[in-house]
């Protein structure tokens, strides 16, 4: 059933809009597991009648389409106006079980949000985020999922002429850093009340119930909720190497999911300075810079919150200070965690900081994978390699074995060298990832109307964790000379 509670705040929120219809759809991929998890009866997903509504062409029963307004700092520069401009809200859908998602198509044509732009995709992106999205659910991240990838028959006009796509994108709910500064900062004030009460109804409940007589403030639970939630996913993308790419405020859902898989990437080859996005010139969202980046957000949203804070300027200051500081420290402790589990080393202790730091001077030194770097300590931990295609795949520099000796050492130490570390480091370091010249050959084929490398990636990388007879191929880093270094937003 779709419901919209979003709407009902006001059309200072969102506006009613219709899709532009398109010439000739065809599915590139349905994602059918997630689908069963809404509730979307099987025998209607792949008839005509869904396909004309997942690529704008008839609306679904229940839905009355709107676009939402919002603002946001776009490499620091504040913008007052943004908004769905390439998007679409198809409704908020309930299921059964009581959850309620946004659904969403992307590239469905314009809105009165556009500006100059034409509200449409090609295909490269809707690929890119249907891929990478979906990989990073099955990695255990919190994510926006990927529910369709459709090609449209119409040509968008980008370098030259490009099919185009509409991505049906799904998501606990879109509300942004950004939406919440353009009440706050575009507006006057005028609506965040109202804005705050609806995110932390919808997101923070739990929080909100749990939070202590002395600490009623709704504002003050959703400011924390927020600033934990989005420490821990950083946390995760910095465990597994990826790079986002844009983390403007535009660009940081209040739930807490990844969204906007423009030019993002996992990095192959290590290095802390990393940048992929073509117009990240200054490497502004370089993967170190990703939790100080997200930090900096935060505190944008703690500044839009001050008001609904307290009546007292300096205690609503106080309050908004200490939620703002959870975030370095919840950051720490989430991402010492898991670095634990990556290395097997049980707990992080302070002290592990100059071994973990050794072993990424090793990786930088030597330009060796990230992602294999990890598995193979953890076959090295688990005694084995030969189940496993690393011997070809990663040769460990003479650095990284020497390495090993001070690893070894430590986890003598503590005890840590048991059955349980080893499963946590298999559940920690993926075999397969997304990787950025994969993704490529997806889009590549699906541009010439070929969609089995997207359904095949779509596939393995699925179950990341888990060595499968193929892997030579599916696990292995690219070559340097295949190796894509920049990616574009393709807006
Ligand atoms: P993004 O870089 O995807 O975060 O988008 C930034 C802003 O530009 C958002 O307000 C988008 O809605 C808008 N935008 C991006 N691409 C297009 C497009 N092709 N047509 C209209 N608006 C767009
Ligand atoms: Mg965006």
């Amino acid at each position: 059933m779709f419901d919209s509670s979003y709407r009902r705040l006001g059309d200072a929120y969102s506006v009613l809009c219709a899709a532009t219809p398109v010439s000739e759809p065809k599915w590139m991929a349905f994602n059918h597991a997630l689908a069963e998890t809404m509730g979307w009866p099987k025998a209607w997903r792949e008839t005509d009648e869904a396909l004309a509504a997942l690529a704008g062409n008839s609306t679904l029963a229940g839905s009355t389409p709107y676009a939402t307004v919002y603002a946001g700092h776009q490499f620091g520069s504040y913008n007052p106006q943004l908004g769905d401009g390439r998007a679409l809200m198809l409704g908020e859908w309930c299921t059964e079980e009581g959850k309620r998602l946004d659904v969403q198509l992307k590239g469905a044509g314009r809105t009165p949000f556009s500006r100059g732009g034409d509200g449409r995709s090609p295909i490269g992106p809707v690929v890119r985020e249907y891929l990478v999205s979906e990989a990073m659910a099955a990695l255990g991240v919190p994510t926006t999922r990927a529910l369709a990838a459709v090609a449209t028959g119409d040509p968008v006009l980008r370098q030259g002429p490009e099919p185009g796509g509409i991505l049906t994108r799904v998501a606990s709910s879109h509300l942004r850093i950004g939406t919440v500064q353009y009440f706050a900062m575009s507006k006057g004030g005028d609506g965040v009340a109202e804005l705050v009460n609806h995110i932390t109804m919808r997101h923070y409940q739990e929080e909100l119930a749990q939070s202590s007589a002395a600490n009623p403030g709704t504002t003050q639970v959703l400011l924390k909720g927020v600033c934990k939630r989005l420490a821990s996913l950083v946390a995760q993308w910095q465990s597994l190497g990826f790079i986002h790419g844009v983390l403007n405020t535009d660009n940081m859902l209040l739930c807490g999911e990844t969204v906007d898989y423009g030019p993002c990437a996992f990095m192959d080859n290590y290095a802390a300075d990393r940048v992929f996005s073509s117009i990240d010139t200054g490497g502004r969202y370089a993967y170190q810079n990703q939790p100080g980046i997200v930090h900096w957000n935060l505190s944008v949203l703690a500044q839009c919150l001050l008001p609904l804070m307290h009546d007292d300027q300096e205690k609503a200051l106080q309050a908004a200070q200490h939620a703002v500081d959870l975030f370095p420290r919840h950051f720490t402790d989430v991402h010492g965690a898991l670095l634990a589990n990556k290395f097997g080393l049980g707990t992080f202790r302070e002290s592990d900081r100059e071994l973990v730091d050794g072993f990424f001077k090793a990786l930088a030194e030597g330009d060796l994978d990230f992602t294999l770097a990890f598995r193979w300590l953890t076959e090295v931990a688990g005694g084995n390699l030969d189940h496993t295609p690393l011997p070809e795949l990663f040769k460990p520099s003479v650095a990284l074995l020497k390495w090993l000796d001070g690893w070894r050492a430590v986890r003598k130490q503590r005890n840590a060298d048991t059955e349980a570390t080893l499963e946590q480091m298999r559940k920690a370091n993926p075999v397969v990832i997304p990787r950025n010249h994969r993704v490529a050959e997806a889009i590549s084929a699906a541009e010439l109307g070929d969609y089995r490398v997207l359904n095949d990636y779509h596939q393995r990388w699925q179950t990341p964790y888990e060595w499968h007879a193929d892997d030579r191929l599916y696990a292995a880093s690219p070559e340097p000379e295949v190796r894509v270094t920049r990616t574009f937003c393709g807006t």
